[in-house]
């Protein structure tokens, strides 16, 4: 069970302690076109204070604490402070002074590196081998120790989620030092560090170099923003460090600024769940309450009545397993059956994702996917998003006419519904028009 931290600042100081905080961001804090208020869909909000074109900048926004994400299976040869990419093997790319950590050259040197260079030495790292993911991903949390007095009240006034299960992230870590801090205040402010980090911030890709990063960053004022499944703003990451909130479409004055904390495409059934799971709320905006999602049917598999083929849709409740509804028809199926059903659609599908190349996989979507599915299911959209990544990606010059024609239409398709969407220049379609030119 989780339960939420309480928050202890009132807006105008939590306004103030943002503007300290974006005083070395690069942006303009004299004259913003946002300003931080109550919030009708929870808490606090970010609200346009005059009106903001389509792709205007709204803010930038360097990282309160930022580190390597390190998960299981990304790459760990990435520099711990300038996340540029390390070359050798792990012996090579670690900290010459036996820190544990990986980190370039120039940056082995540096001021910032020192300080936490000489705190995971006296933590004393178990292994001087290999790149440890666990002691990797406390880095983020680590640097925490090194906040100023304003810094941590911001960090503590940001929202935070408990759950016992933030506690295995500093026990693992625990397991990697021989050292590592017994202290019962050090060990609640890494705790209660895990938990903003896990309510509050983003796990961004940005590119260093031509290098690939996964950087797991807290920004406070980009974290207050709060969530719609159609966002009007959308960001990007610069360098690790550094989001950038853009204007997604014009956003007229005392508009809450929002983005999206789920995949855009997923359907509205797919999307309550994993808010529920992750973010324990659930989204109520005009998208959620509309079975059709702006007529895309995101979420539409096939009647199961003989000789029908309509369209079936979960009926909007608050529920998570709502009952679902034929179009066509009119039968009302029982939610167990429908979920069997998308469960077996997603599975499939995810399966020969997985083990098909390009060209099987189109075959796969063009004339089998069609017996058991609606081409306007999520899942089957993500397929084809999935090919044209892979066929932009790898292999580029493999491909025949027909094939690339197949990309070029699911392309056609899924900006069409990002469109009926009402997404405007959202992330998704800014990936896609790039890859076109
Ligand atoms: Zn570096
Ligand atoms: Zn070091
Ligand atoms: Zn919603
Ligand atoms: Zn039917």
């Amino acid at each position: 069970m989780s339960t939420r931290l309480s928050k202890t600042v009132t807006i105008p100081e939590l306004a103030e302690l943002i503007d300290l905080h974006l005083s070395d961001s690069d942006t303009d804090i004299k004259n913003p076109s946002w300003r931080v208020l109550d919030s009708s869909i929870s808490g606090r909000g970010i609200f346009a204070v005059r009106d903001i074109k389509e792709s205007e900048i709204i803010f930038r926004e360097r990282a309160l604490l930022a580190g390597p994400t390190a998960h299981k299976n990304s790459k760990l040869n990435t520099c711990c402070v300038c996340y540029c990419q390390l070359t050798g093997n792990d012996t090579d790319i670690l900290c010459k002074l036996g820190c544990s950590m990986p980190v370039c050259e120039n940056c082995s040197i540096s001021e910032r590196h020192s300080r936490e260079c000489e705190t995971f030495r006296r933590w004393k790292p178990k292994d001087l081998s290999k790149v440890n993911p666990h002691s990797l991903r406390i880095v983020t949390v680590m640097r925490c120790i090194f906040l100023n007095e304003e810094e941590r009240k911001l960090l503590i006034s940001l929202q935070a989620n408990s759950d016992k299960y933030y506690r295995v992230e500093v026990q693992r870590a625990a397991d990697c030092f021989q050292c590592f801090p017994k202290q019962p205040e050090m060990l609640e402010w890494f705790y209660r560090t895990i938990c903003v980090l896990n309510t509050n911030a983003f796990e961004g890709r940005s590119n260093v170099g031509n290098h690939e990063v996964f950087v797991r960053a807290l920004f406070p004022l980009a974290g207050l923003m709060n969530h719609r499944c159609v966002p009007n703003a959308t960001h990007s990451f610069e360098n690790g460090e550094t989001i950038i909130v853009r204007a997604a479409r014009a956003i007229a004055r005392g508009e809450e600024i929002v983005t999206t904390y789920a995949h855009i495409l997923w359907s509205n059934l797919a999307r309550k769940i994993f808010l529920g799971l992750t973010k324990h709320f659930m989204c109520q905006c005009q998208r959620c309450l509309d079975p059709t999602e702006n007529g895309t049917y995101l979420a539409a598999l096939l009647c199961r009545e003989p000789k029908c083929k309509g369209l079936v849709l979960p009926i909007q409740t608050k529920t998570l397993q709502p009952d679902w509804h034929c179009l066509t028809c009119n039968t009302i199926f029982p939610h167990a059956k429908m979920a069997r059903y998308q469960d077996f659609a997603l599975n499939t599908i995810n399966n020969r994702i997985n083990t098909s190349s390009v060209s099987d996989m189109i075959t796969f979507i063009n004339e089998m996917c069609p017996k058991f599915c609606p081409p306007s299911n999520y899942v089957l959209v993500e397929a084809k998003l999935n090919v044209i990544w892979r066929m932009s990606r790898f292999n580029k010059d493999e491909y025949t006419e027909e094939q690339k024609q197949h990309r070029d239409r699911y392309r056609v398709e899924i900006l069409e519904i990002l469109k009926k969407l009402g997404a405007g220049d959202c992330t998704l379609r800014k990936l896609i028009m790039e890859e076109i030119q």
